[in-house]
Formats: C-alpha cells, structure tokens, sequence
C-alpha cells in the first residue's frame, strides 16, 4: 500500500468500517508513513469533535420495524430444495 492507495481507505479506517485485510494493510502503511499517520490524527480529532458537537438522537420505535419490514420484503429469498430440484 501506498499513501494515494492508503488516502481513499482513511475515512473508512475512522469509521471501523475496513475489512480484516484492508485495516491490517493499512496499518502496517501507517508504520512506516508518517504523513499518513497525521493525516489519519487530525481526521480522528475531527471525527471525535464532530461525535461531541452533533447531539445522538433517539430514533422513533417504530422506525426499526419498518426499516426491517422493508429489508425483509426486498430481500433475495434462497430458492425452496423442490424449486431447484424441478429446473435441474
Ligand atoms: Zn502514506
């Protein structure tokens, strides 16, 4: 890894949001890369700031339901063990 393939993976890193793969690339990138590993502290510092500044609101209760019932409806449904056997 290098800083332009490390800078896209920075924000992702901040938010947990990197695979086992990528954070332990990325890591080892920031050992040896000390404009990345600022650049990484100054965006952890605005990140906290931003958490801290920016009140945490309690969603409505139903929100959840509703989200799943629409996460369920769209959802690719595996085929039934009858259905794959009669295409084959
Ligand atoms: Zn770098």
């Amino acid at each position: 890894m290098n800083c332009a393939t490390a800078k896209p993976l920075m924000d992702l890193h901040i938010l947990g949001a990197l695979s086992v793969t990528e954070y332990a690339a990325f890591e080892r990138h920031l050992a040896e890369c000390p404009w990345c590993l600022r650049l990484r502290a100054a965006k952890q510092l605005i990140a906290s700031v931003m958490r801290r500044a920016i009140p945490q609101l309690e969603p409505p209760g139903h929100l959840r339901s509703r989200i799943m019932a629409e996460v369920n409806r769209d959802a690719i449904k595996p085929p039934s063990s009858s259905g794959v056997a009669e295409t084959l």
